[in-house]
């Protein structure tokens, strides 16, 4: 996944994305079916925006939903974060890995091979981690930015579950080059087979509304799957200077929505041992 595309590649993608809809619409029609009620949600935060997720308590507390923080830069984390990340450890959510500098995984496997990769981008992040008192199990992509072989990689350091990114909008100079209904994103849906290489549903300002969310929540109701989606800073107005974030009433939509059709709230790495 990239943020910033060329107007060439966004049409290429978008071409592509149109002829995988299309036959993927002819070979099944609606999402996976996974175990009947068992139908959740799994909601996941990437970066660095501790105190700011810290901050959502109490409306994680007013639903009964638990959440899982992929974290990048940690050696960055202060006494202060640490003890807001354990907070957040005890009262159900999980702490998840999200790189030591969040670079782009294929360049750094192509410049260094799995060594290299692993010295620059897993050992670093997760020497601080651990220090700290955190064993992540769940990893998630920096910037989407992944292959088969970092996958390897990952998995062979113990990672249960890696998360990467879908979007169901793109945009190019105010043009919407496609909007897909996240319905329709089979990615989107955990089917309980044990799979570890998982996509979401990124649930920042502008990308998908609270309608489509309700239809995503019926759909994991309907089949026994679990919704997952993710997204960057809490806002409390739109974001400007090019931030990525949510609307933090967004947020407690969902999050209502899904508390009350009485859905399941899976952290990450919860997901791949549903038997
Ligand atoms: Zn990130």
């Amino acid at each position: 996944m990239k943020y910033i595309e060329t107007f060439s590649t966004a049409l290429n993608r978008f071409l592509w994305l149109l002829m995988a809809v299309v036959s993927g619409a002819l070979a099944s029609c609606g999402s996976p079916s996974g175990k009947p009620g068992a139908g959740g949600i799994a909601i996941s935060f990437d970066d660095h925006f501790i105190k700011e997720w810290y901050e959502l308590r109490p409306v994680f507390q007013k639903y009964n939903a638990k959440a899982t923080f992929f974290i990048t830069c940690p050696d960055s984390l202060n006494a202060e974060e640490v003890s807001m990340l354990k907070q957040l450890e005890k009262e159900g959510h999980e702490i998840g890995f999200h790189g030591t500098v969040h670079a782009k995984s294929t360049e750094l496997m192509a410049a260094g091979g799995p060594e290299g990769y692993i010295k620059a981008e897993l050992e670093p992040g997760l020497r601080h981690m651990h220090a700290a008192g955190f064993r992540p199990t769940s990893y998630a992509h920096p910037g989407g930015n992944h292959d088969d072989r970092v996958d390897s990689v990952l998995l062979a350091k113990n990672f249960t579950i890696l998360r990467d990114v879908a979007i169901s909008r793109r945009k190019f100079k105010g043009f919407q080059l496609y909007a897909w209904p996240p319905r329709w994103m089979n990615a989107i849906y955990y089917a309980f087979d044990r799979q570890q290489k998982v996509d979401a549903l990124m649930i920042d300002y502008d990308e998908v509304t609270e309608e489509e969310i309700a239809e995503a929540i019926q759909e994991v109701k309907e089949n026994g799957t679990a919704l997952m989606v993710f997204g960057h800073e809490p806002l409390y107005s739109a974001p400007s200077n090019g931030k990525y974030g949510f609307n933090v009433s967004f947020l407690a939509a969902v999050l209502r929505e899904a508390h009350s059709r009485k859905l399941k709230f899976y952290t990450m790495s919860e997901l791949p041992k549903v038997k």
